[in-house]
């Protein structure tokens, strides 16, 4: 029963692409979601690449045409395609799409398969939550995909490195530029069910996150969670008020590969470097910072990695190996 609740759901959520992409030609589609997509630069090639859609503006156009296509409201109700209000006082039962109005991003698992979507507002309005994702359900689990997994991974296994960014449109506008191997945790926080589904590629992550501090402090969080897993972390920083997206599409192909070469550095340097900006000639801070850095080293499992990291962090931080040393042992004491 479970299963076939599974497949039902795969299968409207398949058509439902479908019908998303195919509004893109409708004159209302044309005129307000491919132009969106046009006027953030993306192409033809592109849109198709990453099978981008439209939800026309209308309270219940997708439900309307799935049900008239012959899919169960159940269905839509469970994959949060439609949203279902129960009659009340002798009213009807009320379905509207979840979706309306906004540009859509369909969600792939690494084989390929819909498994949900995030859809987009066409204008920032301050009222309204900017991006919209698809509801936790049997098929759609935040926590175990990554935007891009399908159209990148090929290119991640290629290049044995995968970018990590922070939007949709970052992967889309990396593609678009020619980087291939990137995915995207859209906006949650990164977790070790992710983190695994990248390992089966490759071992090297480098982490893009937004040039702000939300994208700053995601970047550090993420880092512990990739050394957990005992892969290899660089961190690049985008110029403040920058994404990938807004870089990429300000920069020739060369100019972005050149950039993200020369930028990226393994996290004892981006947290050293962190350090010194925050904690310059406070030596409390200092030390927090050294334990913090120590905490990280201690989540490597591989031994000689961490003595790599405990002398480049010695060096970095003007102390001694040593000191370094004993401070590891004390926090992978108290871990184990
Ligand atoms: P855009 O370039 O389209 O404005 P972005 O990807 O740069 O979007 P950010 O504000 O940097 O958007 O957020 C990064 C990611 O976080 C988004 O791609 C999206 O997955 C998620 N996100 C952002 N805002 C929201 C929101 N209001 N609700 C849910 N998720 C969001
Ligand atoms: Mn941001
Ligand atoms: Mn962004
Ligand atoms: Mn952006």
């Amino acid at each position: 029963q479970v299963q076939d609740d599974k497949e039902s759901m795969f299968l409207v959520l398949k058509w439902a692409a479908q019908w998303y992409e195919d509004q893109l030609k409708t004159a209302e589609g044309k005129a307000i979601g491919y132009s969106y997509f046009k006027e953030r630069g993306f192409t033809d090639k592109t849109i198709q690449d990453f099978s981008l859609g439209y939800n026309p503006d209308e309270w219940s156009a997708l439900t309307d045409a799935a049900l008239k296509a012959g899919y169960k409201l159940e269905y839509l109700d469970k994959t949060g395609l439609s949203i279902v209000k129960e009659a009340q006082d002798g009213g009807t039962e009320r379905k509207f799409d979840r979706f309306k109005g906004r540009v859509m991003f369909p969600i792939k698992s690494m084989s390929g398969r819909v498994l949900g979507f995030g859809g987009r507002l066409l204008k920032n309005d301050k009222k309204a939550a900017k991006y919209l994702n698809s509801p936790q359900s049997e098929v759609y689990d935040k926590s175990k995909i990554l935007y891009g997994i399908y159209e990148s991974k090929q290119a991640i296994a290629k290049e044995d490195l995968c970018y990590l960014v922070e939007g949709y449109t970052d992967v889309i506008q990396l593609h678009q530029a020619g980087v291939k191997n990137v995915v995207s945790s859209s906006g949650t926080a990164l977790t070790t069910q992710q983190i695994r589904l990248i390992q089966r590629l490759t071992p090297n992550i480098t982490v893009l996150y937004d040039g702000d501090a939300a994208g700053m402090r995601a970047a550090v969080r993420g880092t512990d969670l990739i050394l957990e897993a005992g892969m290899n972390v660089r961190v690049c920083t985008f110029p403040e008020g920058e994404d990938p997206d807004s870089f990429a599409k300000s920069h020739t192909e060369n100019e972005i590969k050149e950039f993200l070469k020369g930028n990226a550095v393994d996290f004892i340097r981006f947290k050293a470097n962190l350090l010194k900006e925050e904690a310059a000639g406070d030596p409390i801070k200092r030390s927090a910072m050294a334990r913090d850095i120590v905490k990280s080293i201690a989540k490597i499992p591989d031994a000689i990695s961490r003595e790599i990291y405990v002398r480049e962090s010695a060096d970095i931080l003007g102390l001694g190996e040593q000191t370094l040393f004993s401070a590891l042992a004390q926090v992978r004491n108290a871990e184990i």
